[in-house]
């Protein structure tokens, strides 16, 4: 993980992309298990079940704002995720986009 760290975003995207659709899928797996999304103010009691929204894009069942985890998850740090709200906001490559 430090290792990844050191790399921005975009050029841990700029590797992902050179993986298989099925490494990208493990990938994602592996990223659920860290995902604290599960904990989440926002997240609890809606009936959502994904995870790693900053990987799969904005979900379509959260819609009401009550505060953010990423900043303090361990997947923000590893992939150098620089944003917040990616269930509302959109994956950490829609985001980097318009910033
Ligand atoms: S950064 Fe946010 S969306 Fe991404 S894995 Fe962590 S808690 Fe989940
Ligand atoms: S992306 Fe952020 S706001 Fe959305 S559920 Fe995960 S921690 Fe909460």
């Amino acid at each position: 993980m430090p290792k990844e760290a050191q790399n921005t975003f975009e050029q841990n995207m700029e590797a992902m992309s050179k993986m298989s659709p099925e490494q990208v899928q493990d990938k994602i797996k592996e990223l659920n298990k860290i995902c604290i999304c599960r904990n989440c103010p926002t997240y609890v009691g809606t009936g959502e079940n994904k995870l790693t929204f900053c990987a799969i894009g904005k979900s379509t069942i959260i819609k009401i704002d009550r505060g953010c985890l990423c900043p303090g998850c361990p997947v923000q740090k590893a992939m150098a995720l620089r944003w917040d709200r990616y269930c509302l906001k959109g994956s950490g490559v829609e985001q980097s986009r318009m910033s």
